[in-house]
């Protein structure tokens, strides 16, 4: 297969856009792609600061790194999570061997060194998550990176959520009608009491094709997945949409412009999009709980837990190993 552009061999075959490009030209193609709809979606400026949520993975490393390129103000944000066989310290030195490679800034926060516990750990003693650190990981990254870009000054925090990320999100949402989640499911988030603006400049870009342009920009990536990822149902719809896209090269794009021109349309417009938030009574962060937030909520009964252990050793539950004669 030929370049469309210059005839040289192809590198990548994009079914969905009928177009195949060597390196050179894929290397051109896919920032210019990624600026097409950060202008059309209004997502930020060149004046404005940008945070960049990295998790050594190659969605926001290739997401950092197209930014840099296209000349836009950007730092990045690292969160040591405290995943257990190696993970966090791998995607913590490959996010942090990518800025020193491009002299940009890197904030790196560590649960456990900032706040006293990994997300693992958090999980366990919080009791949130039925046994999986993904609802405690999940609210700890979403109060963490809305908190330093607050702090920082930025503008706007993108993410690295791809096309096939949005599609495995939206069809979950479909299928269960949740209607508000639907609702709120956007390339742009607006900001809104104390919540700074999220986007998503790759949300039209396929995984493979951020997999082929950090491959050829050389870019070092996490390969595994988190070792809490296995089984889940975000992995279970993206098989079923791998299926459909090979079946139909475009499903996937297609479904998503669908939604965003129905959203347009005004298919939601009934449903109301905000919800209303005030500042935590203890950190100032917004939430839409009364008095504290989640975080803080989750906190206390974490350090409750803790000092009741560390009070009255005999208060720590039983393994419930049988006793040998
Ligand atoms: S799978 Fe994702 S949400 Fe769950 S613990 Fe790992 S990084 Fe966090
Ligand atoms: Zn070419
Ligand atoms: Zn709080």
């Amino acid at each position: 297969m030929k370049c469309r552009k210059c005839g040289a061999t192809a590198v990548i075959h994009m079914r969905q856009h009928k177009l195949a490009l060597c390196g050179e030209h894929y290397l051109t193609w896919l920032p210019e792609q990624v600026e097409r709809f950060i202008f059309k979606y209004r997502m930020f400026t060149r004046a404005e600061k940008v945070l960049v949520a990295v998790s050594g993975g190659k969605d926001s490393l290739g997401l950092w790194d197209i930014l840099h390129r296209l000349g836009y103000r950007t730092e990045g944000l690292y969160i040591g999570l405290g995943i257990e066989q190696n993970y966090s310290d791998e995607s913590r030195h490959l996010s942090e061997q990518f800025a020193a490679a491009r002299g940009l800034t890197l904030h790196v926060v560590d649960v456990e060194e900032k706040f006293g516990s990994t997300i693992p750990e958090l999980s366990v003693i919080s009791n949130r998550g039925h046994g999986k650190p993904c609802s405690v990981c999940g609210l700890s990254k979403r109060y963490i990176m809305n908190r330093a870009a607050l702090e920082g000054g930025f503008d706007a925090l993108a993410t690295g959520h791809n096309l096939d990320d949005e599609v495995a999100v939206l069809m979950q949402n479909t299928f269960n009608w949740a209607a508000g989640y639907l609702a709120r499911q956007a390339p742009v988030l607006p900001a809104q009491d104390g919540l700074v603006r999220k986007v998503k400049p790759l949300c039209r870009i396929y995984e493979r094709e951020m997999t082929a342009y950090c491959l050829l920009r050389g870019i070092e990536y996490i390969y595994e997945e988190c070792p809490h990822a296995e089984g889940s149902s975000t992995i279970y719809y993206k098989e079923i949409l791998n299926k459909m896209e090979g079946d139909r090269p475009g499903a996937k794009l297609q479904f998503y412009l669908s939604f965003l021109q129905a959203r347009e349309n005004g298919l939601f417009a009934n449903i109301k999009q905000e919800v209303e938030l005030h500042p935590c009574e203890r950190c100032g962060q917004p939430t839409s709980a009364p008095g504290e937030c989640a975080w803080c909520r989750m906190w206390d009964k974490v350090k409750l837990v803790k000092r009741t252990v560390t009070a009255n050793p005999e208060s720590v539950p039983l393994l419930g190993l049988a006793a040998q004669a």
